[in-house]
């Protein structure tokens, strides 16, 4: 075999191996591709309220801490004394019952909402289940952060108490499951910390950017960035609707004597 041969036999597979070297490459970038497109449709493809959506893991968080002061760009909307802040959701005062430094939930007064419209925003909240824990599902320490009025973090005690993922404590209601259950017991002081970016709509009302939520569980992330559907709704996931680039943060009375304490934000516009 001459060398000229050699060199050409030699040479045929190694184009070949480059060849399958290419493909398979492609194909792996490809199902990466498609694994990721899976996982986020997968997040929002879930039935809203399905029993059957997985519950995620329970992670137990650090111990409770004192109240988290505010940073000094801050507006504080609840520091312990006053709730000249907020209104009820008829713009008269807020009727919820300040109690040693804390503000619990007076049941049928109605949902409280802050004077002052935000859009995209760093909120801080603290919140307290009431203890003894009493009722099951979504009838044990339900209340809920509503950002703008109309996109809700819920509240409620989930600490040995089991309801449907997408209205478990810390998830977008009705849309996102937190990624763990990061609960503490009923009568210790939980936290909140949400980075919210508001929709974005043309002027002719369509949807530019939908609203996007991060938010920490007692310091453990549960939700990384997650895309809204829309407005958080009960049995629904109703479109968006144009809206204000502003509007008030909101807090819901559903019947419990929820307690919060330490609530400030940080605007991010
Ligand atoms: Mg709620």
């Amino acid at each position: 075999m001459s060398p000229t041969t050699r060199k050409n036999l030699a040479g045929q597979p190694r184009l070949g191996r480059a060849f399958l070297i290419l493909l398979v490459t492609v194909m792996f970038a490809g199902l990466g591709v498609a694994l990721l497109a899976d996982g986020g449709q997968a997040r929002d493809q879930w039935p809203v309220h399905d029993m059957a959506r997985p519950l995620p893991p329970v992670v137990t968080p650090g111990p409770a801490g004192p109240p988290v002061p505010p940073p000094s760009d801050a507006v504080v909307l609840f520091d312990g004394t006053s709730l000249e802040a907020w209104t009820d959701a008829k713009g008269r005062p807020a009727r919820w019952k300040i109690d040693g430094g804390s503000l619990e939930v007076v049941p049928k007064s109605g949902g409280i909402r802050t004077v002052r419209g935000f859009g995209d925003c760093q909120l801080h909240v603290e919140w307290m289940a009431p203890s003894p824990a009493a009722g099951e599902g979504q009838d044990r320490g339900n209340s809920g952060v509503f950002l703008m009025d109309l996109y809700e973090v819920q509240v409620l005690d989930c600490y040995g108490n089991r309801t449907y993922a997408d209205g478990m404590t810390a998830a977008v209601y009705g849309q996102y499951p937190p990624l763990v259950n990061a609960c503490r017991p009923p009568g210790e002081w939980q936290t909140y910390d949400i980075v919210f970016h508001r929709p974005r709509f043309d002027k002719d009302g369509q949807v530019l950017a939908p609203a996007r939520m991060t938010v920490f569980h007692n310091g453990i992330l549960v939700h990384d960035n997650d895309v809204l559907t829309g407005p958080t709704a009960h049995k629904a996931r109703p479109p968006y609707a144009m809206h204000a680039d502003r509007l008030p943060i909101s807090l819901q009375d559903h019947g419990h004597p929820v307690r919060y304490r330490a609530i400030w934000l940080r605007e991010l516009e």
